[in-house]
């Protein structure tokens, strides 16, 4: 591994137990995914659908993300929006405007993975309403 910066990054974003440091939202609207500490950073590939803006719209492309925030229980969520099942995938939304998917569950382990880069994270302890550090940074040096 010699891709220090990228590490550096990454540790920006989570504390010293690997868990989110900041509250995470929705991109769309002011609902709240998740509370800080309560999620694990995961780095792996993985296809998920691109953002639908329709309800029942078909989901047919994909692209590949690689970093995620991995909860063991679906109850951690403040708030959420499970879809039905797709090839043992069960899909994450925004419960409050449907916008997604942002992450999903697996039906086999019930471990719940919400993408980075469908989220918006925002301290509480600078609540300015701006994030700490722009995802579009983060994305870009994680690439
Ligand atoms: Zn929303």
């Amino acid at each position: 591994m010699s891709s220090s910066n990228n590490e550096c990054t990454v540790e920006a974003m989570k504390d010293s137990e690997g868990m989110n440091l900041d509250g995470v939202y929705c991109t769309h609207c002011p609902s709240k995914i998740l509370n800080p500490g309560s999620a694990a950073f995961k780095r792996f590939e993985f296809p998920l659908p691109l953002m639908q803006y329709k309800k029942g719209e078909q989901i047919d492309k994909k692209e590949t993300l690689e970093v995620f925030w991995q909860v063991d229980d679906v109850m951690t969520f403040e708030n959420i929006g499970v879809s039905h099942k797709v090839d043992n995938i069960k899909y994450l939304a925004c419960a409050d405007c449907e916008r997604g998917p942002v992450g999903w569950i697996d039906a086999d382990t019930q471990q719940c993975y919400i993408a980075l880069d469908r989220v918006k994270h925002t301290s509480a302890a600078s609540d300015s309403g701006r994030p700490r550090q722009s995802l579009d940074d983060f994305l870009k040096s994680a690439k």
